[in-house]
């Protein structure tokens, strides 16, 4: 049987969408990369806007259009949401709940039409490879315990759940094997190890990735700025080359008021002075954050205070969302919507703002050495601190790809950043390449 594969969504969901190839491939299936190709295509949907619900059925209308034999499963976060809906779509043969890959095989098997499968719960198994990335996704955890009035991740997604330590060290040294950085995902990371009452257990563990499994770099994916402890910035700051020091810290509003609305559970101060106090312990630091404009209620006021906050603190790059009401949600029953239009330009307003701030970090690191994993076949390379840049070599073709981490010296400027590989250099561990 081909499968192929499309995922909606997250690292999370594109982690689920691994594991579930793997399982079917374990049963004898061949991942295609083209639907004509395939006689299964598992879609893996997304539900964090009602945009994002809508793309997803296109998606599968087009789909069926083009490729009437295929057999659509319909799997994921808008899929647990929305079973009904998509069991009505022309050309799904299934839809499963949730992203458990034992039952996605079922399903993408099935002779007969299924429909509707309830698999919430992903059931154990370890990912060995990613396929086709240079960098591997791992999830330690999934669901969420917190009730931000915009999120209908967690509806979807259910409580939180962390895997055992062992399973997650395990899945690493597999992982390690075939890639030279490795993303700790999930859907609240912070949220690690806390159902069973253990606050610390994120950094106990990240502390064991980095003891036990050698070779290979860790990075965290978005995780709460008040979630962040000291055990965690002191492995930044004692081994960058083992753990990026890079944060993702949603911001979502620098306005107290509006964060109360959005049932956040800190104030802008206790997240600024969270983050000025790791600043300054990480003078190397990728640090990014997502942000809400026009949240219903948002003033001018509220959005002079976000503006004033980024504009303080050291963001590199900033993903800005304009709010989007999303069924099922608080937040979709608050009135006081901000026009369109009001949002659309404070949204403009802050992408130039962190555009410029991350201009600026980028030309004070030309000059400066960095970790880089290498991309793209050897063409790019991703930095310790999230900045990407271009390699070049002695042949003007990328690094080969074998030479997969470089201790490089960043050249170029604020907008083309590159490293030289065609310096001498030494090879060590993994085709590391340094270069002076
Ligand atoms: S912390 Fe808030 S935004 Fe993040 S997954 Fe949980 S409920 Fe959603």
């Amino acid at each position: 049987m081909n499968v192929c594969f499309h995922t909606f969504g997250c690292k999370a969901n594109q982690y689920d969408t691994e594991r579930m190839r793997q399982e079917l491939e374990s049963r004898g299936a061949v991942a295609v990369a083209e639907p004509r190709a395939a006689e299964v295509c598992v879609v893996n949907t997304c539900t964090v806007t009602n945009e994002a619900d809508a793309e997803a059925k296109r998606f599968i209308r087009r789909l069926h259009r083009g490729n009437p034999g295929v057999r659509i499963v319909v799997v994921g976060c808008s899929a647990a949401l929305r079973a009904a809906e998509y069991q009505a779509t022309p050309g799904v043969h299934a839809v499963v709940e949730g992203h458990d890959p034992l039952t996605v095989a079922e399903a993408a098997a099935a002779g007969r039409p299924l429909l509707q499968l309830s698999a919430r719960r992903p059931g154990p198994g370890l990912l060995a490879r990613r396929s086709g990335g240079t960098r591997a996704w791992l999830r330690l955890q999934d669901g969420c315990d917190r009730k931000c009035s915009f999120c209908a991740t967690r509806l979807a997604r259910g409580a939180n759940r962390s895997r055992p330590a062992d399973e997650v060290v395990a899945e690493a040294r597999l992982l390690a094997r075939f890639h030279p950085e490795i993303v700790l995902t999930g859907i609240h990371i912070g949220g690690y190890g806390r159902e069973v009452g253990c606050a610390l257990a994120l950094t106990r563990l990240v502390e064991r990735l980095v003891a036990e499994v050698s070779g290979v770099r860790f990075r965290l994916s978005s995780i709460e700025a008040t979630e962040v402890d000291d055990g965690l910035v002191r492995l930044m700051e004692n081994q960058p080359q083992r753990l990026a020091p890079h944060f993702h810290m949603p911001l979502q509003s620098g306005s107290d008021r509006v964060l109360q609305h959005m049932r956040r559970w800190y104030t802008h101060e206790q997240y600024r002075r969270r983050v000025l106090d790791i600043a300054e312990r990480l003078p190397v630091l990728g640090l990014g954050a997502d942000v809400i404009v026009g949240f219903p209620g948002e003033t001018d006021d509220d959005h002079a205070r976000t503006r004033a906050l980024i504009e303080e603190l050291p963001y590199t790059y900033l993903h800005v969302f304009p709010f989007s009401p999303k069924q099922g949600t608080y937040a979709a029953t608050l009135r006081d919507r901000v026009p369109r239009h009001v949002a659309a330009l404070r949204g403009r307003e802050l992408r130039a703002l962190a555009l410029e701030k991350g201009r600026r970090y980028r030309a004070r690191r030309v000059g400066t050495p960095a970790h880089a994993v290498l991309e793209s076949g050897g063409s790019k390379a991703l930095t310790e601190d999230y900045l990407r840049a271009h390699v070049r070599s002695a042949n003007g073709e990328g690094a080969p790809a074998a030479r997969r981490v470089a201790h490089a010296v960043l050249h170029g400027d604020a907008d083309h950043l590159y490293i030289d590989l065609s310096l001498p250099g030494r090879a060590n561990f993994n085709g590391e390449l340094s270069v002076p």
